[in-house]
C-alpha cells in the first residue's frame, strides 16, 4: 500500500482522486456561471441537493467554501469585512468569513485552481433551516447583492421522536419547492430522475458509513481529521456517480489498511471522540498531537453528519423530509444522547472532547449540563476546548494543548 509519511501523519493514497474530483466540482461550477448554462443552485449543506441535481441544476456549497476559508486561516482576515457591514463577531463564522472575503474580493479557490477567479454567481439559493437559521441569513445576503430568489425550508428544531407528523410537513415544503425551481433551471420535473438522485445519495451515505465504521477496528485506520478531508465527496457530490466512485476507491485503502494491522496512530493507546464543529485552521497541529499522545480521535459528530440511512428511491419526497429530519443537530438533547451512546459502545471510546464553537451554538452541545450527564451516566470523561470552526481569535493553541495533554494522561 501507497503510504507517505509527512510529520507521521499517514497519507490515505485515494486523497490524490479526491483532489482531481474536487477541482472537476469547481470548475463545473465555474463553467456553468461563465456559459450561464447549467443554471447554479447554491444549497446548504443538509439541504435538499438531490432535488436540485433531479432539476439539472449543479450545485454549489457555501459551507464547502467556508471550511476552506478556515482551513486556509484566510477567515481570520476576511471575518472584520463582514462585521464592518453589520454582521456580528458573535455570529456564524462561516457566514461572516464568506461574505467578508467576498467583500473584499477573495477566494481560496483562485489560488488553488488556475482560471477561477470568484465563487460562482447563483440562479438561485436553498436552504434548509434544519441546521440553523444561520444559513437563511447567509444566503440572504447574496439573494440581495445579486438580485437573485432565496427559498427554503424551515425545519423542526429540537425534535425527540420523528414523527409522521414531522415528515409530512417538511415532505409538504420539499414538494411546495419543485414548482419554482423547475421554472428558474427550466427542466420538467421527472420524478424517475428524483428517484436515481435519491437512490445515488442513499449509496454515498451508506459507502460513507461504511468508511466511517472502519474505524470500529483496533487499531484505527483513519482518525477523525482525515474524514474530515475524505467527506468532501460525501457532501458536496452525494447524488452523484462520481461521489460513490470516489467511495469504492477509499473504502478498500482502508480496509487492507485493517488487514495489514496499519494504524492511522502508531501505537493507538486511547480512542476518543469529537463533538462539535471541527477547528478547521488547526486540523494539522490537533492531529500532530493526538499522534504525538499516541491517542486516535476515531469518530465524531460531524463526520456523521452526511449518513441518510432513511433516503428511499421508492418514495423520495417523504424519505427526504425524514432523512433531513433525523439529522443529530435537529435532535433534543435526549436523542442526542442515545446518539453519543451508541457511538461510545460502537467505536469503544474512552473519553469525549466536546468543541465549544463560539460562533455556532447550533452545533455545540457542550452548553446544557450534557457533558456531566454522560459521564455520571456512563462514566465516560470529557473535557470542552472553547474554540471556533473558523474564527482562530476565540482559540488559545496553549490552552488547548495544555487541557488535552492533561486530559490524555487522566485516561491512560
Ligand atoms: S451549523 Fe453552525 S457553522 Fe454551520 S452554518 Fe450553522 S451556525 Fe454556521
Amino acid at each position: 500500500m501507497a503510504e507517505a509519511k509527512q510529520a507521521g501523519i499517514k497519507k490515505i493514497a485515494a486523497a490524490k482522486t479526491m483532489r482531481k474530483l474536487m477541482a472537476d466540482h469547481f470548475y463545473e461550477l465555474d463553467r456553468a456561471m461563465k456559459e450561464g448554462h447549467p443554471k447554479v443552485a447554491w444549497c446548504t449543506s443538509v439541504g435538499p441537493a438531490e432535488l436540485l441535481r433531479a432539476l439539472g441544476f449543479v450545485v454549489y456549497f457555501p459551507e464547502n467554501h467556508g471550511a476552506m476559508l478556515g482551513a486556509t486561516r484566510v477567515a481570520t482576515e476576511t471575518i472584520p469585512a463582514a462585521n464592518a457591514v453589520g454582521y456580528s463577531p458573535d455570529i456564524c463564522s462561516y457566514l461572516t468569513s464568506d461574505v467578508g472575503a467576498f467583500l473584499q474580493g477573495r477566494t481560496p479557490l483562485s489560488d488553488a485552481y488556475e482560471g477561477i477567479t470568484s465563487i460562482p454567481k447563483p440562479d438561485v439559493l436553498v436552504y434548509n433551516t434544519n441546521q440553523c437559521r444561520e444559513v437563511q441569513d447567509w444566503f440572504a445576503w447574496y439573494g440581495r447583492h445579486w438580485s437573485r430568489p432565496v427559498l427554503g425550508i424551515e425545519c423542526y428544531r429540537g425534535v425527540g421522536e420523528v414523527t409522521d407528523v414531522h415528515v409530512a410537513g417538511i415532505a409538504g415544503q420539499f414538494e411546495a419547492l419543485v414548482e419554482p425551481l423547475a421554472e428558474i433551471s427550466g427542466e420538467k420535473f421527472d420524478i424517475d430522475r428524483l428517484r436515481e438522485a435519491v437512490r445515488l445519495s442513499r449509496e454515498c451515505s451508506d459507502l460513507w458509513k461504511e468508511v466511517l465504521e472502519t474505524a470500529t477496528a483496533k487499531p484505527s485506520p483513519l482518525t477523525f481529521f482525515d474524514s474530515t478531508i475524505h467527506m468532501a465527496p460525501a457532501v458536496v457530490m452525494r447524488g452523484t456517480q462520481t461521489a460513490l466512485d470516489y467511495y469504492h476507491e477509499l473504502l478498500p485503502e482502508l480496509k487492507q489498511r485493517i488487514a495489514d494491522g496499519v494504524a492511522a496512530v502508531e501505537g493507538e493507546r486511547l480512542r476518543l471522540y469529537w463533538e462539535g464543529m471541527p477547528i478547521w485552521g488547526r486540523l494539522r497541529d490537533l492531529a500532530t498531537q493526538f499522534l504525538e499522545l499516541q491517542t486516535c480521535v476515531v469518530a465524531s459528530t460531524y463526520a456523521n453528519s452526511w449518513i441518510f440511512t432513511a433516503l428511499d428511491a421508492a418514495d423520495p419526497f417523504k424519505s427526504m423530509a425524514r432523512a433531513y429530519t433525523e439529522l443529530f443537530i435537529v435532535r433534543s438533547d435526549p436523542a442526542k444522547e442515545r446518539y453519543i451512546q451508541e457511538m461510545i459502545e460502537t467505536f469503544s471510546m474512552d473519553g469525549i472532547i466536546f468543541h465549544d464553537a463560539k460562533t455556532c451554538p447550533s452545533n455545540t452541545n457542550c452548553r446544557y449540563g450534557m457533558a456531566e450527564r454522560i459521564q455520571e451516566r456512563l462514566g465516560v470523561p470529557s473535557i470542552t476546548i472553547a474554540g471556533d470552526l473558523n474564527d482562530l481569535r476565540c482559540y488559545s493553541d496553549e490552552q488547548a494543548r495544555t487541557q488535552i495533554e492533561a486530559f490524555v494522561e487522566q485516561l491512560v
